[in-house]
């Protein structure tokens, strides 16, 4: 906000603003147009989740990461990475994050779980804006008690930023949710600034290289020591590790010589509509041998 008003100014007219930047002022709008639509959006069904084939070294299925999509009836799909922060900033990504949640649980309930072994983990992103919320542990756990699914099959994703802002906050609230089963791991792990201090106390269950080290793994001597590094520590605090963004089964292959086990990208499956990661999973299950 304070970096858009710096590019704005009061012009001579009164109740007038000036940007002196057009692309600046695009930005503007769209945003503030995003920000208007958004709840309707969520009403209007426009706002879907997707899930992600997440799966094991073996080629068993693992689980699933759940993304927002939203399909808007003239501006077309609009990306979360677009969305989510307009939703974080304007105050929206508690209702918005809350519907989403529901949702995936509920999908996973009423349709997955019936073709998925019962370690099969649904993994949920949340916002740090939504854990920072004074009832997101209540909210949370009421809304796992009333779909009725296990608790130890939820993940939430969360980034480094939730445990830098809020690190005492934070903390405990990921114990009181673990308390009861449920899990968390650490979203785009190695692109933030958690010192391993942090980390060392961290009730988190997993860490999750971030794409960037994944795309690059073959080509940048650096993102391979990266990657590396977040396996070797996630062995040595017994976390689990999860690569991202793999699209090329070279990529899949160095990871899997750097010690990691669990996958996700392209390679496997794009993120689908539950119909389709319904089909997915089915087809998975029957086929032999395993196709990954
Ligand atoms: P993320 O949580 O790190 O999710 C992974 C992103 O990588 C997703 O982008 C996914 O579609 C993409 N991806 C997966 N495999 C590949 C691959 O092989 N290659 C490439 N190039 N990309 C791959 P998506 O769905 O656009 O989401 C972007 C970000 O938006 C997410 O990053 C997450 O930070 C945020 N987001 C998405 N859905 C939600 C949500 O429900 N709640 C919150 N709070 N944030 C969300
Ligand atoms: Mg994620
Ligand atoms: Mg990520
Ligand atoms: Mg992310």
């Amino acid at each position: 906000e304070a970096d858009l008003a710096m590019h704005m100014a009061k012009g001579s007219g009164r109740n007038r603003i000036h940007f002196y930047d057009p692309a600046m002022q695009k930005l503007f709008i769209e945003r503030v147009q995003i920000e208007n639509e958004l709840m309707d959006a969520l009403t209007n069904g426009q706002i879907d989740v997707h899930y992600q084939l997440q799966v094991n070294d073996d080629g068993s299925i693992r689980g699933a990461e759940a993304l927002a999509r939203w399909q808007h009836p003239t501006k077309g799909f609009i990306s979360p990475d677009t969305f989510i922060p307009i939703a974080e900033v304007t105050g929206k990504i508690q209702a918005l994050g809350a519907w989403i949640f529901t949702r995936a649980c509920s999908d996973f309930k009423n349709h997955i779980q019936a073709y998925a072994d019962d370690d099969f983990v649904i993994s949920i992103n949340v916002s740090s804006i939504q854990i920072f919320e004074s009832d997101f542990t209540e909210v949370i756990l009421s809304q796992i008690k009333q779909i009725g699914i296990n608790p130890a099959q939820v993940k939430l994703e969360i980034t480094e930023s939730a445990i830098i802002d809020r690190p005492e906050l934070t903390h405990q609230k990921m114990l009181s949710l673990k308390k009861h089963g449920v899990q968390f791991s650490l979203d785009d792990f190695g692109t933030g600034y958690s010192s391993l201090t942090c980390l060392k106390n961290l009730p988190v269950d997993e860490l999750k290289i971030d794409k960037t080290f994944v795309s690059d793994i073959l080509l940048d001597i650096h993102s391979s020591a990266i990657a590396q590094t977040v396996i070797v520590l996630a062995k040595s605090l017994g976390l689990q590790v999860v690569a991202e963004g793999i699209e090329q089964s070279t990529q899949k292959i160095a990871l899997q010589n750097l010690g990691c086990r669990i996958f996700q990208g392209y390679l496997f499956s794009k993120p689908l509509p539950l119909s389709e990661f319904l089909t997915l999973i089915k087809t998975i299950q029957r086929a032999q041998p395993a196709p990954y």
